[in-house]
């Protein structure tokens, strides 16, 4: 590895829980593309990025009780896996949300020396009427929507937007269908790696154009998955996706450290 690169940003992914689907699951009428189901994984992941003096995680999961509540495998926190990389949470600098679901923004509070950065689109869905529809409503929960409320009129939230720059080499991609303020973030320059959260779970959704089974509008989905090949300059190897088992591969670190039901999984993908 090069010095150059080893001066770049450091990106960790951190892999906090698990669980056993199907591809009719996971994708959006899959009948569509008359092939067999399969077994596919849903891997929970958040990220720490380490750069320029500052820490800045992506996501933040959810906690053991609404895991549990959800019936995904648990592993730990996030703050339990940013532990287990030597770090005390409460030194982490920025908390960046990528959407609202469950999944991303349970564990706020773990991080209570961070300011917490969101696009103003992803607050004013939840606070509007979708969040009376079952469709949407049953992804999120409350209790995450007012922590984040009340941290805005607290003044700790920086609203972004595409181009953001959280660090000089960390920016924000605004990556909508899935969710409405979907964002991702590109680390490293325009030749770095594309953490896409749930703008991609999968691989196969942007390299086989097949939808994620939720969405807030499918056809702008459809264009996120077209930007974030052209973001990537099509390399399979610079697209971190949210959820995608094939990540422990693709970054060579196998599944000889993966203890489910233990502790979260951290390794580095940068
Ligand atoms: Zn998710």
């Amino acid at each position: 590895m090069s010095a150059v690169r080893e001066a770049g940003p450091q990106v960790y992914a951190i892999a906090w829980a698990e669980d056993e689907r199907t591809d009719s699951d996971q994708f959006y009428r899959f009948k569509t593309y008359s092939e067999p189901d399969s077994v596919r994984p849903l891997v929970f992941f958040a990220w720490l990025i380490s750069h320029a003096g500052r820490l800045t995680l992506f996501d933040t999961g959810a906690s053991r009780a609404v895991a549990g509540q959800r019936g995904i495998n648990y592993m730990g926190s996030v703050a339990d896996g940013v532990r287990e990389l030597g770090i005390d949470p409460a030194v982490v600098d920025t908390v960046v949300i990528s959407h609202l679901h469950y999944d991303h923004s349970g564990g706020i509070p773990d991080f209570p020396g961070a300011r917490i950065a969101i696009h103003p689109k992803e607050v004013e869905f939840w606070t509007g009427p979708n969040l009376a529809r079952a469709q949407f409503n049953s992804i999120v929960e409350l209790d995450d929507i007012v922590f984040l409320i009340r941290a805005i009129r607290d003044g700790r939230v920086d609203f972004v937007t595409e181009g953001s720059a959280i660090t000089p080499d960390i920016t924000v991609r605004h990556l909508p269908g899935h969710s409405v303020g979907q964002i991702g973030l590109q680390v490293g320059g325009v030749d770095g790696l594309l953490l896409a959260a749930d703008a991609a779970h999968y691989y196969d959704e942007v390299f086989s154009n097949r939808p994620f089974t939720v969405f807030s509008d499918l056809p702008v989905m459809y264009d996120s998955y077209d930007r974030i090949r052209t973001l990537i300059g099509g390399a399979r190897d610079r697209l971190v996706p949210g959820h995608d088992s094939q990540v422990f591969d693709v970054f060579g670190t196998g599944d000889a450290l993966w203890r489910p039901g233990r502790t979260p999984r951290v390794f580095r993908v940068r």
